[in-house]
């Protein structure tokens, strides 16, 4: 029977993911919490396990395709059945196409918005309504989230990023934003209508945008259960995803993220921000 807090990592097979989870492992022993590491491949997923155990951490495993609805959905109602409810959400899992950058950009814009925007969205429709009381979600987001980044010709750019941070944005329209861009992105029309090339960069802006959507959300219908949802920007780590560039190793990597999944039950912790790797609340 599990006394303590209830943990989620997405993409926790390898990279920062794998990280978090051992972090987090760490952390909630105590309180004698469990972690969930998921990954879309089950083989992958029972190695990463075994990997942790002879580490001396003892996450539990479930299969978990954030593109999957399916999958998803499974997910969800186990964590119901078996706990009742859910504490910790880490939004990790994520593609990129920095090691084959030369992929045609509609196929890039497809596939990354499918996996990084609409995937970590299914994630959050299935599991957002078991979060208890105090819940923390941390959205893994990027340097590349921050809104300057949409930076195709003016005026469009700038009317473009007015509207993704208008208080006013929500999940639908930001669903139609992302897929105007993937729609602009195959007809090689994206830039004249305000956006960029970089269709990873478009998935983590949207990502930033709806990390403060779902904030809005809980302030507004859950105001006294004190949940906190944060986009973090890990760094840039070296990962399969980078080619082992960057600065910061995986461990490095996973402690923005694990910063954000345990903000401390007090009113005044960073809710709906941008959190640096320093851990800072950067003005987006
Ligand atoms: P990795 O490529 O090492 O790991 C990505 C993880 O996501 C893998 O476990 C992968 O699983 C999983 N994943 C991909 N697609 C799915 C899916 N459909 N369902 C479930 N899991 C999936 O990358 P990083 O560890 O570097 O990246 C982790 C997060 O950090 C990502 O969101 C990334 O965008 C973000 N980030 C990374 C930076 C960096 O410099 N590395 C910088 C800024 C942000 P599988 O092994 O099966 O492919």
């Amino acid at each position: 029977c599990t006394k303590g807090r209830i943990a989620v990592v997405t993409g926790g097979n390898k990279g920062i993911g794998y990280c978090i989870v051992k972090t987090l492992c760490q952390k909630l022993k105590d309180e004698q919490g469990l972690v969930y590491l998921t990954a879309r491949k089950e083989e992958r997923g029972k190695t990463a396990i075994n990997q942790l155990n002879q580490e001396g951490v003892h996450p539990a495993f479930h299969q978990l395709d954030i593109e999957s609805k399916d999958s998803v959905k499974r997910f969800a109602q186990f964590l119901k059945t078996t706990h009742g409810g859910l504490d910790i959400l880490v939004n990790n899992a994520g593609i990129a196409y920095f090691t084959s950058p030369h992929t045609p950009l509609a196929l890039q814009a497809r596939n990354t918005l499918d996996v990084n925007y609409f995937g970590t969205l299914n994630v959050c429709d299935e599991l957002l309504p078991l979060l208890r009381g105090k819940a923390r979600v941390v959205n893994v987001s990027s340097g590349l989230g921050h809104l300057s980044k949409i930076n195709g010709l003016e005026p469009a750019a700038s009317q473009l990023r007015d509207k993704l941070s208008s208080d006013n944005l929500n999940v639908e329209d930001l669903n139609r934003l992302v897929n105007d861009y993937i729609k602009f992105a195959s007809e090689g029309t994206h830039k004249e209508n305000g956006w960029p090339n970089s269709a990873y960069a478009v998935s983590k802006v949207a990502i930033t945008a709806l990390t403060r959507i779902q904030q809005r959300g809980f302030d507004l219908r859950r105001p006294h259960d004190n949940i906190a949802v944060n986009a973090v920007h890990p760094g840039w780590v070296q990962s399969d995803m980078t080619g082992g560039k960057g600065i910061y190793n995986t461990e490095e990597g996973s402690e923005a993220p694990v910063y954000a999944a345990l903000l401390p039950d007090s009113a005044d912790v960073p809710k709906g921000q941008y959190i640096w790797r320093d851990k800072s609340v950067t003005d987006w």
